[in-house]
Formats: C-alpha cells, sequence, structure tokens
C-alpha cells in the first residue's frame, strides 16, 4: 500500500491570543513580565509529575546552568569544524555524539553525528543520505511509523510505502519481502533492482515497539541494495539496555540512527542526536569563507546550549549511570502493569517498553493525568519523572465510578 501524499488539511489557522500577551508599540513592563513568566514556569513544574503520556523525562534541573543564558552559544556547520566565530561547545557536542554512538554499537570513529533539533532532523538527515546512495529505491516503514517519516519522504521527493505491523506493534517482515521484491520486478535496474530504504522504529509511539533492524535489513534485500535507518527517537536508550537486547543499532546493521534529546535523556529544549555511518556521508568541504566552518548538518547555526544540556545529562550517568535509570524505569512499567491489573484496566505491554497501554478511561482521568490516546487506547510511559505513588493514585481514580 502506497501512502497518499501529505495534503493541506483544513486546519483553522486562527489564534485565540489573550490580550495580555499582545506585542504592541510601547514596551511593557519587563519586571511584571518576569513574574508572569516565573508564575507559569512555576503551574508547568508542579504539573510535571501528573504528566504520564508522552515520552519525555521531566526528572532534570539544570537551573544551574543559568548563566549560560546569557550567551549566545552557537555550533556552526559540522562539530568536527572550526568556525569564524569561536564562540560554541563544540568539544562537547562532540563528546555526546561519541557517547551515543557507543550506545547504539558503533565505534564512534566509525560515525558521523551532530546534536539536531530533534529526532525529525535526524530522520530527514537520514533519508537524505539514504536517497544519494540509493536514488530509485522506495521507503519502507510501518503503519506504527512517526509521522515524521511521512513528511521527510515527501520533502525529498521519496516514495513511501506504508507496511502492516503486527499486535505487538512491530513491522511485519513477510510484508517488507513481498513489497521489496515486488519493486524488484518492476523495476530491475539491470539486475541490481532499486534497493530498500528501510525506517525501522526503534520505539513506536503507541506501544514503544522495537523493529528489529537485523530481520528487516535481510528481507529488504529482494529489493536490492538496502539502507536502514533506526528511528530510535524515543527508544534507542532503552533498546541499548534493555534485557531481551533488541537488534535496533549500528552492530545489527543500521547504516544511520536519530535520538531525541528531550525524550529518555531528558532536556529543557527540543533537541536530538543524528549517528550514521562515515563512509557514507560526503567529504566535508568549506561551506562559506564567512564561517569558515564546513557544513553537512542541515541547520548553519546550531544550538550550542542543546549540546551543553545532553553533555551534562550524559556526563551525570555516563553508561553505567544510563543503564540503571533504564533499568529502574523497566521496572516501573512492570509496577504499572501488576498495579493496572489489578485495578481492572487490563494494561498490555509489549516487551521491555515502557509504554503501558490500558482501556481508554473517563475524560477526566485522562485530562488529570496527561494520558495520550488513540481511539479506545490510552497509554502512559513510565520514564524518569513517573513515581509509584503517581501510578498508584490513577489506579485509586481508575476505580472511582
Ligand atoms: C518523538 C518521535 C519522533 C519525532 O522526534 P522529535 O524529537 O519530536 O522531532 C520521531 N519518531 C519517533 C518514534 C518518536 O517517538
Amino acid at each position: 500500500m502506497t501512502s497518499p501524499p501529505l495534503t493541506h488539511a483544513s486546519v483553522p489557522d486562527t489564534v485565540h491570543l489573550p490580550p495580555e500577551l499582545h506585542i504592541g508599540d510601547a514596551p511593557a513592563d519587563p519586571a511584571a513580565d518576569t513574574a508572569q513568566l516565573l508564575d507559569l514556569a512555576g503551574a508547568l513544574r508542579r504539573e510535571a509529575p501528573r504528566v504520564l503520556g508522552f515520552p519525555g523525562n521531566l526528572a532534570f534541573d539544570f537551573s544551574d546552568l543559568a548563566p549560560a543564558l546569557s550567551v549566545l552559544i552557537n555550533n556552526v556547520g559540522d562539530p568536527t569544524s572550526r568556525d569564524a566565530s569561536d564562540v560554541h561547545t563544540k568539544a562537547h557536542e562532540q563528546a555526546v555524539v561519541r557517547f551515543l554512538a557507543q550506545t547504539a554499537g558503533a565505534d564512534p570513529d566509525d560515525i558521523y553525528g551532530y546534536v539536531t533539533t530533534g529526532g525529525t532532523e535526524g530522520i530527514l538527515l537520514g533519508l537524505a543520505t539514504a536517497r544519494r546512495h540509493l536514488p530509485h529505491a522506495h521507503v519502507y516503514a510501518s503503519d506504527q511509523a512517526h509521522y515524521s517519516v511521512a513528511k521527510a519522504a515527501d520533502l525529498l521527493g521519496l516514495t513511501l510505502v506504508t507496511l502492516p505491523s503486527n499486535d505487538d506493534g512491530t513491522l511485519d517482515p513477510e510484508s517488507l519481502k513481498v513489497a521489496s521484491f515486488f519493486h524488484r520486478r518492476v523495476r530491475a535496474y539491470g539486475g541490481r533492482g532499486p534497493g530498500a530504504i528501510v525506517v525501522a522504529t526503534i520505539g513506536t509511539t503507541m506501544r514503544g515497539a522495537y523493529d528489529d533492524v537485523t530481520e528487516l535489513r535481510k528481507w529488504a534485500g529482494s529489493a536490492g541494495d538496502v539502507y536502514v535507518h533506526a528511528d530510535a527517537a524515543s527508544g534507542g536508550p532503552i533498546a541499548a539496555h534493555a534485557p531481551s537486547a533488541p537488534r535496533w543499532g549500528f552492530a545489527h546493521g543500521a547504516d544511520s540512527v536519530s535520538i531525541s534529546g528531550h525524550k529518555i535523556i531528558g532536556a529543557p529544549v527540543p533537541c536530538g542526536v543524528v549517528l550514521i555511518r562515515k563512509n557514507l556521508v560526503a567529504a566535508p568541504t568549506i561551506a562559506s569563507e564567512y564561517t569558515n566552518a564546513s557544513a553537512r548538518t542541515l541547520g548553519c547555526s546550531r544550538s550550542g546550549l542543546a549540546a551543553l544540556f545532553l553533555w551534562s545529562a550524559l556526563r551525570r550517568l555516563g553508561h553505567t549511570g544510563l543503564r540503571a535509570h533504564i533499568l529502574r524505569c523497566l521496572e516501573t512499567a512492570q509496577y504499572a502493569v501488576d498495579q493496572l491489573t489489578r485495578a481492572g484496566a487490563r494494561p498490555t505491554r509489549t516487551t521491555d517498553s515502557l509504554t503501558v497501554c490500558i482501556d481508554r478511561p473517563a475524560e477526566w482521568v485522562v485530562r488529570k493525568w496527561h494520558l495520550a490516546c488513540e481511539g479506545d487506547t490510552a497509554h502512559l510511559i513510565t520514564v524518569g519523572h513517573v513515581t509509584r505513588t503517581a501510578i498508584d493514585e490513577l489506579c485509586r481514580d481508575l476505580r472511582t465510578p
């Protein structure tokens, strides 16, 4: 099944702007504005323990880095290149990239990578790299893949073939075999075949399921050469330390990997990391004399502050600490399954996932606990800030008639 092109749906563009937020002709009182913003931040922070439905780990506090908010830290172009301004945190950024390359099962020396604006930018760069090597290939992903995959395919002019998923949320490998074989039948390209670009989802949005990179790489081979991008936005660091050892990273056949920084790791701004096998990336060239930086990155100016947050978060953990953190979150997920079973909510959870699905409860419960819903199913994700106390209280609410 080929997915329809993205269309401009009829989403209303009107904004309901409270009058007190309007930026007008006259300067506003900065002290009053700051008080208002601190109130807002305080309210959002107090709500955090009840945000159960989303993959962002809210258990962090970078307020001791506040002085860094008074400088522009701009990592222009590649993290390995010099740049004319010299106000950057590229060394910290490289440390983050090397750490996560190891997490993803690679020798860091074999990997090109940088801190992105989020998982989506990583998917876009991964698929752009794939297209350079396999210009005739289709993109294959499951119906559980994130919509950013469809967006990237659309931007790059690639055809996305959406494949069915199994009950546990993983891509059905048999359907990949059939679809890629079919494409080779109609586009032989001198016997080599058009090739296949596969997006494996490592931690699907609704169930947190891990596609099997090794398996998918094998089945896609009926189309010719294969490029696999692992969209590990929410599940990469979890899969890396999960007891069932999902096959998800470079050691298992991925060519590129994208991870979000503000999900399981936790950061106060959306960010991420993209990792690509070095031998698949174009050679660096100086992008402009003005910046004196090479740029294989999508952005020119990039957030050096995001790099600092990720560096600081990962330095506090190290591989051992990250592992302990993941195992704790997995235990909380199992605790949630046990308690929700007792509460009669019929929870389901795929192997080593932090995502626990339940029957969609009453609307007030959904809203109070910020649960994410799709049809008759709601889910919670036991990332860092989700406590057993919160789960107990949710269970009490579910029992309330
Ligand atoms: C969150 C997510 C994305 C998008 O990542 P952003 O950091 O929000 O750009 C892509 N894929 C999956 C599986 C995700 O969970």
